[in-house]
């Protein structure tokens, strides 16, 4: 009777679990359904400016790759608490534009927005950055500039951050998610001057791409998602750049570079994304794609003998063979988000890798162990605080259940 009754409540948190996770796999389904119809973008659509046609070649087309994981990964996590442990990255209150990217990984970019003064409909995410006016209702000030190249989205700046809540924290992350939700670059937006498209955001990221640029890792992302099977593509100094070339940039890096976000973590998604990418519609060299096949599996290697007793990695994980690797697990909670932040993040890139180079399946079950017990454990003000390695550890969640619950799709 009791095992009956914990069997219904298992369905009942399965259920509650896939409607979380439908917004992502929705998007990411409808986009594979569409992309595999090879519909290409169209230079002569209504809006599409002749400075575009050079920037973007016939062959773009209008749906991103798809960088969803190509095998089922098996994690066996309870449903319901996975539910409870995802729901506590829900934004509650008025936010920045750069939070609620985070938060749209997990709940998707339909979630309702947190708008505590609004007394009508709760517009959702996609409307309000598509809306000119509802986004300057929001955020204070409109989302995009326009530029002689398309429109851009100005970064933040860390100091003046209450300020600007309509600027996005990573150059290149608002076009990363787009492109992770599977937004077609005719997905039309408003600006105070008129009605744009995503593929005005991603001509002005071309126009603007700079390989010395301290953050380029969402830049990429963007563009490995969009561009291909175009290969090469110039910025607004004449200068040409081809996807080999953004290999060895992100192979270059050391993870310890001044200026980099989330422990240079994001390094490695890049190049894992941009595999996949090149798996679906080549745009590397022979060996390039090797080379990355190598960095990438010495990575998972590495990870995988280094990982710490409760799943977890720790800041400094790249240092692997240093005697204070294991010294740093000590479970003060400051130590507890920092390794959130590094472990939450290696989950979202390793389950993007080709089959072939995935981890086991034990080093996934590990590591969800860890994110789904420190986001049930963590104080809603710890969460809030270090929102960024929570809503990371919160997506890895996601996708591995969403991965396990139903892996044949
Ligand atoms: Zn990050
Ligand atoms: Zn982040």
């Amino acid at each position: 009777m009791e095992r009956a009754t914990q069997s219904i409540r298992d369905d009942k948190a399965i259920r509650l679990l896939s409607l979380v996770c439908i917004a992502t796999s929705l998007a990411a389904f409808v986009h594979l359904r569409l992309s595999s119809k090879g519909d290409q973008f169209d230079p002569s659509a209504p809006g599409y400016s002749s400075s575009a046609h050079e920037v973007l070649q016939s062959s773009v087309q209008s749906y991103p790759v798809s960088v969803r994981p190509l095998k089922s990964v098996s994690v066996c996590l309870d449903a319901e608490q996975t539910l409870m442990a995802v729901q506590r990255v829900m934004p509650r209150q008025r936010s920045p534009l750069g939070g609620l990217m985070h938060a749209a990984m997990v709940l998707g970019l339909d979630m309702e927005i947190p708008w505590p003064s609004r007394a009508d409909r709760l517009p959702s995410l996609k409307e309000v950055i598509y809306s000119n006016e509802l986004a300057t209702a929001y955020f204070g000030s409109p989302i995009f500039v326009e530029t002689q190249y398309g429109l851009h989205n100005r970064l933040v700046d860390p100091r003046d951050s209450r300020f600007q809540l309509e600027r996005q924290s990573h150059w290149g992350q608002l076009l990363s998610e787009f492109a992770k939700h599977g937004i077609p670059l005719t997905q039309e937006l408003t600006t105070d001057t008129g009605t744009f498209a995503v593929r005005d955001i991603l001509q002005d990221t071309v126009a603007n791409y700079n390989t010395n640029d301290p953050q380029i890792e969402w830049v990429c992302i963007a563009l490995a998602m969009y561009l291909p099977p175009q290969r090469t593509w110039v910025n607004k100094f004449g200068h040409r750049f081809h996807f080999d070339q953004m290999a060895d940039e992100l192979m270059r890096r050391q993870f310890n570079s001044d200026g980099l976000a989330c422990h240079g973590i994001h390094l490695l998604e890049a190049l894992a994304v941009l595999l996949r990418a090149d798996f679906e519609r080549p745009v590397l060299s022979e060996l390039r794609r090797a080379m990355i096949r190598q960095h990438l599996g010495k990575h998972v290697t590495r990870l995988t003998d280094s990982q710490l007793a409760d799943g977890s990695w720790p800041v400094g994980w790249h240092a692997y063979s240093s005697p204070a690797y294991s010294v740093r697990n000590s479970d003060s909670p400051n130590q507890r988000h920092l390794r959130v932040h590094v472990t939450g993040h290696h989950v979202d890139w390793m389950y993007l890798v080709l089959p072939d180079m995935l981890p086991s399946d034990e080093v996934f079950q590990r590591a969800a162990e860890f994110l789904q017990e420190s986001l049930l454990c963590a104080s809603q003000d710890a969460i809030q605080e270090h929102y960024c390695p929570y809503c990371h550890a919160a997506h890895a969640l996601v996708t591995l259940s969403n991965n396990a619950v139903a892996p044949s799709e």
